[in-house]
């Protein structure tokens, strides 16, 4: 029992933290024939997968597909296809969004943890609860008014940091997606997104609450840095920087005429 335990700890550990199969799969017998009795694996093994097209390849696809999408469904469909990035290979869902881009608020993250992977949406674990409660703290309701991605559609294993070739392959979409969505403005939640989309080598602490352009087509775009809500987890007392930076998201989006001005933060 105890063995068995230790095991399970072990496998949880290494990132298979979730059944994909009624019954256990023995990966290391000898690969046959199909039997009636051995269930399919729900995922490709990686040696049975499709192998990716090499980081620059993978780059330039991801580039064609995601400037062939005229909206967000198939912009959606194109992620879905592609096949470039590895991270897809040990993926459940290919994360999009959710929310609604009407409200002309986008909220961008780092990549998808488990709970997203296993629901195929954004924001939907701890972290995403303590995100609406953020955003309702001014007035915004993920299935009102503001709109929640990723720079990551893929979870990488065991929620490691995204490497510098996976955002490339996934950055073509992400700057599609921005200008499909077309937001008046941008909230980056995290370091990780702030490096990827803005180029931010700054500590979050130092770059957080600061307003920046972003270009869409010929419109420059407000974009503002805060601390990602995971972080506000295991750091409650920085909650008040958030707070700060929330509030000053809400002056922005009252001038930019998306808020009431009873709005504010608290
Ligand atoms: N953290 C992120 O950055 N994105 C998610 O979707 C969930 C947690």
């Amino acid at each position: 029992m105890r063995d068995a335990l230790e095991t399970l700890n072990w496998l949880v550990e290494a990132g298979a933290d979730e059944a994909i199969g009624e019954t256990p799969a023995n990966r290391l017998q000898a690969k046959s024939a199909p039997s009636l009795t051995t269930p399919m694996p729900a995922r490709p093994s990686a040696a049975a997968a499709k192998p990716t097209l090499s980081g620059s390849d993978a780059v330039g696809d991801a580039q064609a597909l995601a400037a062939s999408a005229t909206n967000l469904a198939e912009l959606k469909s194109a992620m879905e296809g592609f096949e470039g990035c590895s991270l897809k290979r040990t993926a459940s869902n290919t994360v999009f969004a959710d929310g609604t881009p009407k409200g002309r608020v986008m909220f961008i993250g780092e990549a998808p943890g488990r709970d997203e992977d296993r629901i195929g949406k954004p924001f939907v674990g701890r972290a995403g609860q303590l995100l609406d409660k953020m955003l309702a703290s001014i007035g915004l309701d993920r299935n009102v008014n503001a709109y929640i991605t990723n720079v990551i559609n893929w979870r990488p294993p065991e929620n490691r940091d995204p490497s510098p070739e996976e955002a490339a392959m996934c950055l073509p979409f992400l700057r599609r997606h921005i200008e499909l969505a077309d937001p008046k403005v941008i909230v980056l939640l995290g370091a990780v997104a702030g490096r990827h989309v803005m180029g931010l080598s700054d500590g979050i602490m130092k770059s957080r609450g600061r307003w920046m352009e972003y270009r869409v087509g010929d419109r420059m775009v407000p974009i503002m840095p805060t601390l990602h809500p995971a972080y506000l987890l295991r750091q409650p007392a920085h909650k008040k920087l958030a707070w700060r930076d929330l509030q000053s998201l809400a002056v922005k989006m009252q001038a930019l005429g998306l808020l009431e001005s009873s709005a504010r933060a608290n």
